[in-house]
């Protein structure tokens, strides 16, 4: 990675560790309510990308459709440029980077973006069928919600912005079994990337949202 972040410019960063579906984006989300924290999720970044029909989109569309992994050249260009435009004093909460060991060292070869912490969120995969199955998210603001356990007050509706609520492409059953065998390859390899460098810390996500929450909190203090 180029060093095009300052290092008197460097913000706090802990990743999300953790398969689609185990609630990274969720709790992600209610932290960035709080000033002090941005919420970066490379899905929401290539999903908006594709609803603009940018170079960016166009490249990512074929991957994301099939459950593949966008290109690691292509993901490490995007964040250091991304993570270049926050301001300093910032907590940022990497959600869905790093994908793979190359990306992770992406960020430590640079001195300003250190990764403080990473938090694994530990959760068995037959809970993430179901819970990946019912996913509904809001296509404008990228809101999430579940048919079952957190539908939207009005169907179709989001409550936040009131885009439309809708299935992700890749949340089809058949793409959600490649989205998982792909994260299984990729993250015991991160997770031995962080462990090595003692600062992964794991939190059990099979509790509820709240408790989840409040576990995360005193990571994050
Ligand atoms: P997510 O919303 O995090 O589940 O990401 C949705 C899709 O975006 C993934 O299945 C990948 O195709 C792509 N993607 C997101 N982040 C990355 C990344 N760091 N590296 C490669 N592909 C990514």
């Amino acid at each position: 990675m180029q060093n095009s972040v300052d290092a008197e410019d460097s913000v706090e960063i802990t990743v999300f560790l953790g398969a689609p579906g185990s609630g990274k984006g969720t709790q992600a989300k209610k932290l960035s309510q709080h000033p002090h924290f941005i919420h970066l999720s490379t899905g929401d970044i290539l999903r908006k990308a594709i609803r603009e029909n940018t170079a960016l989109g166009r490249e990512a569309r074929g991957f994301m459709d099939k459950g593949e992994l966008v290109p690691d050249s292509t993901m490490i260009a995007l964040i250091q440029e991304t993570l270049s435009n926050i301001g300093q004093d910032k907590h940022v909460i990497l959600d869905g980077f790093p994908r793979t060991v190359a990306q992770a060292d992406a960020l430590n070869a640079n001195p300003a973006t250190q990764v403080g912490q990473a938090v694994l969120f530990d959760i068995p995969d037959e809970e993430l069928v179901e819970r990946l199955t019912g996913r509904r998210v809001c296509k404008q603001c990228g809101h999430p919600f579940h048919v079952k356990h957190i539908p939207p007050q009005k169907e179709g509706v989001c409550d936040f912005c009131g885009g439309e609520v809708i299935q992700r492409v890749d949340d089809d059953v058949s793409v959600i079994k490649r989205r998982l065998e792909i994260f299984h390859t990729q993250n015991q390899g991160l997770i031995d990337y962080y462990r090595n460098k003692n600062n992964l810390k794991k939190v059990d996500v099979r509790h509820s949202a709240e408790k989840v929450e409040k576990l995360l909190s005193e990571f994050l203090k």
